[in-house]
């Protein structure tokens, strides 16, 4: 997967492309896939504290560069929204609430819903798909 350059990433959103702030999205866009803040501040380690990290957090959701992706229970997880990563299922496994992108399944309900639906012009789907994973089975 290709990958998008942090300090990029900031000024094509407005965003002042700080030590910290590059340093926070440089983890995120390495993590690849969902993650969550815990995550984020355990790379850091004692880089940065607590709540400089759920802000810079917020700056990002807010401005789009990361996504919140649905889960069950209590940690909230995110995920890289850049041209490298567009919007895609989630699949969360019941037991060990892993969760694991679905590429290219929108493609495919896109196509066959526009084949039954073709008055219709889809721009989002939101699909929450819950089970046991690979490794849990
Ligand atoms: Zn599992
Ligand atoms: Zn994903």
């Amino acid at each position: 997967m290709s990958k998008c350059n942090a300090e990029t990433l900031l000024k094509e959103h407005k965003l002042k492309a700080t030590r910290q702030r590059i340093l926070v999205l440089d983890k995120i866009i390495n993590t690849g896939r969902v993650f969550t803040i815990q995550d984020i501040e355990h790379d850091l380690d004692a880089h940065m504290d607590q709540a400089t990290i759920y802000r810079i957090m917020t700056q990002l959701k807010k401005k789009g560069i990361v996504r919140e992706v649905l889960s069950e229970g209590e940690i909230r997880r995110f995920e890289i929204s850049c041209i490298h990563n567009p919007v895609h299922a989630h699949f969360q496994c019941v037991k060990c609430k892993r969760i694991i992108c679905l590429d290219r399944i929108e493609d495919q309900i896109t196509k066959s819903l526009s084949r039954k639906y073709s008055e219709y012009q889809i721009d989002e789907i939101s699909l929450n798909i819950s089970g046991i994973c690979d490794k849990c089975k």
